[in-house]
């Protein structure tokens, strides 16, 4: 598994800087040993060619996995059948070995699932996962369009948005201004 610098594009537009806490439990993300995920949802505004941060945060694997807990087993299984459907792993995969110095523009150009260029959505979302100061090249990053965001919204029961929804109002240290942007919509790390 490729261990590289975190990109700029993953740091937070708020500060400039890396993320160094977890939004949930506040841990120091910059510690080697903690693996954590950062996400950040974003506007595009393409007659001026530019974009906003809708939000953005990092969470902590533990916490994340508190997320994933609140999840029905129906949502979790649509999800995961979704992306499987979806996604051509090999031709990811493929593709993002070929080149030896990782090329952000290549990992995040279009989106995982429905191949549509990142300046032709009017929002996307783009994830990556993390290790101390390193990003871990996997699967992730990626980015996914406001069309696929859409269908992941509709396969989430009435019970788990609910479930979300009462895990975003329990983030401790999540600030407020976050929270309306984060509840009622999906996230890409579910
Ligand atoms: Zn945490």
């Amino acid at each position: 598994m490729k261990l590289i610098e975190i990109p700029k594009e993953f740091h937070s537009d708020a500060t400039g800087e890396p993320f160094d806490r977890c939004v949930s439990c506040g841990r120091d993300l910059r510690d080697p040993s903690v693996h954590y995920f950062i996400e950040k949802a974003v506007r595009n505004y393409s007659r001026h060619r530019t974009t906003d941060t809708i939000f953005e945060y990092a969470i902590c694997f533990d916490c994340y996995m508190e997320v994933h807990k609140s999840l029905s087993e129906e949502s979790r299984e649509r999800i995961d059948a979704y992306f499987l459907r979806n996604v051509n792993m090999l031709a990811r995969i493929r593709l993002l070995g070929e080149t030896a110095t990782p090329d952000m523009d290549r990992w995040l150009s279009r989106c995982l699932i429905k191949g549509v260029d990142r300046c032709e959505t009017s929002e996307y979302q783009i994830m990556c996962e993390c290790l101390g100061d390193r990003m871990l090249l996997t699967f992730a990053p990626y980015l996914v369009s406001a069309e696929a965001m859409d269908e992941i919204a509709g396969l989430l029961s009435n019970r788990t948005l609910d479930a979300l929804n009462g895990f975003y109002d329990d983030f401790i240290g999540m600030p407020p201004e976050l929270l309306p942007l984060l509840k009622d919509q999906p996230h890409l790390i579910l």
